[in-house]
């Protein structure tokens, strides 16, 4: 299997990524639905963690044709220098490996740039991890892919370690818990899962949005949560929505959720990013220009993971020519970024074509000029697609929709992410070409 998967992991990644980061990898052991594989430092589980481990999940599940877990762990000698979390299998506890419980040391308060649109959010995280389950209890985090919910409930559980070395914190996706709680019913450890999940001072549960529709994770969760506030013990959640919109999320845990407070994340604006870019940067040791940063910046605007890409594909482009990061270099390196998301089968056009067709329209009613209701709508939702699932950039945007300026964009964008807010029959228009597009 790990041959078969490896081997598709080879034709995925670029040869470079593949050597750095793949083929030192080993297999360890496979268990049911569980592949253990080790890796040869902490400097690989963390790339592995942020950037292989969900397409390498991905390109598993559809080789075995099931729900899969994989397990990172780091060769035995080197194990013990993580947080002491790091237990053996025959332990009666659960088995946890790096990704299981251990948080990313990488993520802090320090090197979260504060900027308009997480501001609020990093604030009440402050104050969580400062006087854990006294103020904002539970601390929801929410907004879209790759705007540092992740980070910043991360920085929460480092920051809590630095100040008390003892306290017990626990990290785990909305899909590691619903693991955890099967494999403890299966193997009949659910006593020992509800001591390890209810004795910790902070838990963190990332993503809850994928607790929807699992009404007995949601009924074990309810039960773990209850106990956790009952024992003022700080709560922290993120989802990509907030929680009274995911669906089939149970009443009395909205509920719950309301009672303490909702944070959002929004995009960062150009500053920002470009705060983020030279902190980045530094952190890397690479000298660039304001210029070539702003440009960076201005290519990539709706997600931070996607900036910080760039960036590592400006740097791997200028090493690899040999050549210096300057602003024209900068522009070769990102000029494929397009055709990138084109081959993802996400191209402007694309999204054009789909929702056209959706709403019985033709695609130069949604690039052009005419105002009457039946099509301003679908084409705002056009623009509004474009920019949440693409790469390309607002002017870009703008010139494929018939020539109409960046501001243009910037409106649609933001009528239909509030109208959907209350309008159910739109929000599940758009749901529907999301569905349709990412097919
Ligand atoms: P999410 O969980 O919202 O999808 P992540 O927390 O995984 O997003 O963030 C994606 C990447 O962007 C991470 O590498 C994170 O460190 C970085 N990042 C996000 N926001 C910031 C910020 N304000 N300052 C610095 N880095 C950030
Ligand atoms: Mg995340």
């Amino acid at each position: 299997l790990w041959q078969q998967l490896s081997a598709e992991l080879k034709k995925t990644f670029k040869p470079v990524s593949y050597n750095t980061w793949i083929a030192s990898v080993k297999p360890i052991e496979i268990s049911g639905d569980t592949l253990v594989l080790e890796l040869p430092s902490e400097f690989h589980l963390n790339y592995w963690n942020e950037h292989l481990l969900d397409p390498t999940q991905t390109i598993l599940e559809e080789l075995t044709g099931q729900a899969m877990t994989i397990k990172l762990r780091l060769p035995n000698q080197l194990t013990n220098q993580n947080q002491g979390q790091t237990q053996t299998l025959d332990n009666d506890e659960k088995a946890v490996y790096g990704h299981d419980t251990h948080l990313n040391d990488q993520y802090t308060f320090d090197n979260f740039v504060i900027g308009a649109g997480n501001y609020l959010a990093q604030a009440a995280a402050l104050s969580a991890a400062e006087e854990p389950g006294e103020i904002y209890n539970p601390l929801n985090i929410y907004g879209g892919v790759g705007l540092g919910k992740t980070h910043l409930m991360q920085a929460i559980g480092n920051e809590m370690l630095r100040r008390n070395p003892d306290a017990k914190v626990k990290y785990v996706t909305s899909e590691e818990f619903t693991n955890d709680l099967i494999n403890s019913i299966r193997t009949r450890r659910q006593e020992a899962f509800r001591r390890e999940y209810r004795s910790v001072d902070l838990l963190l549960v990332d993503d809850i949005q994928f607790f929807a529709d699992k009404e007995a994770i949601q009924e074990e969760f309810f039960h773990t949560f209850n106990k956790l506030y009952e024992n003022k013990k700080q709560i922290v959640l993120t989802s990509d929505r907030i929680p009274s919109e995911i669906p089939k999320l149970e009443d009395r845990l909205v509920s719950r959720f309301r009672s303490g407070l909702s944070a959002d994340i929004t995009p960062p604006d150009l500053e920002t990013r470009i705060a983020i870019l030279r902190n980045k940067a530094l952190a890397e040791g690479l000298e660039i220009d304001d210029q070539t940063l702003s440009y960076i910046a201005s290519q990539i605007d709706t997600n931070i993971r996607e900036l910080e890409g760039a960036l590592v594909r400006v740097q791997a482009y200028c090493t690899i020519n040999k050549i210096d990061i300057d602003l024209e270099n900068a522009m070769a390196a990102l000029q494929g970024l397009q055709e990138l998301s084109a081959e993802r089968g996400l191209s402007i056009s694309g999204i054009q074509e789909v929702v056209a067709q959706y709403y019985r329209l033709q695609v130069a009613d949604i690039t052009g000029k005419k105002r009457t209701k039946n099509i301003v709508e679908p084409r705002q939702i056009a623009m509004y697609l474009a920019r949440e699932l693409t790469d390309n950039s607002l002017p870009k945007i703008g010139k494929e929709f018939g020539g109409k300026d960046h501001t243009t964009v910037i409106h649609a964008h933001e009528k239909i992410a509030t109208n959907i807010k209350r309008d159910s029959e739109l929000r599940k228009q758009v749901s529907d070409l999301q569905k349709l597009l990412q097919n």
